[in-house]
């Protein structure tokens, strides 16, 4: 076992047994840098917040256990962290008391659009719990991270000024906006074999 102060972060690392010695250095920078995006967490002294990095047989490539610990799997990407890292800032801004409006609500749909929110930095990978359009999560996602990013802070603009239902919103706006460039690719295509647009329309 192995404890490891963040920078100004109170975390302790905690490698499983197994956990490669060769891999440790990799994890904790790779940990120090998506922590840095949660300015939140800094300084806090109350409760120690634990990070395990665990084997790969643990089924799902992360949780978060009793609000003040994550455990994530070794091959977990960044997303996966940070999602979890999200969880514990949900109990921590309920713990503080922090305006409704301005707190991440529970729930992972809610963890999701607020991890997305975060940073494009942070989304190697599709959210799990959101609903999106096929392609854009199995197919193209590197070129809807951009999108989804602007569109999450967007719903998260929207909720503090009272919207309720701004998971839904989300979803449907990006599901609007993958409908859209469909069309416009198929409008291209057209264009681009020559076909005279009257054929197309008519
Ligand atoms: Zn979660």
């Amino acid at each position: 076992m192995k404890q490891m102060k963040l920078d100004d972060y109170n975390f302790e690392i905690h490698f499983t047994r197994r956990f490669p010695a060769s891999k440790q250095e990799m994890w904790e920078k790779r940990l120090r840098e998506i922590l840095n995006y949660f300015p939140e967490l800094r300084g806090r002294t109350t409760r120690k917040l634990k990070v395990g990095i665990i084997d790969q047989s643990l089924i799902a490539a992360g949780r978060a256990k009793d609000t003040d610990q994550i455990w994530v799997r070794m091959d977990a990407s960044v997303w996966t962290v940070a999602h979890e890292v999200t969880h514990l800032v949900q109990a921590v801004q309920y713990e503080d008391g922090v305006p409704k409006e301005d707190r991440i609500p529970f729930g992972e749909k809610a963890c999701d659009i607020y991890t997305l929110a975060r940073s494009r930095d942070l989304l190697d990978q599709p959210p799990h719990y959101l609903k999106l359009p096929f392609h854009v999560r199995f197919s193209s996602w590197p070129n809807w991270a951009g999108i989804c990013h602007r569109v999450a802070k967007e719903a998260v603009e929207r909720r503090r000024s009272g919207l309720r239902n701004y998971i839904k919103w989300f979803e449907t706006r990006i599901d609007n906006i993958s409908t859209d460039l469909e069309l416009e690719n198929t409008y291209r295509g057209y264009v681009l074999k020559g076909i005279p647009l009257e054929e197309m329309f008519g």
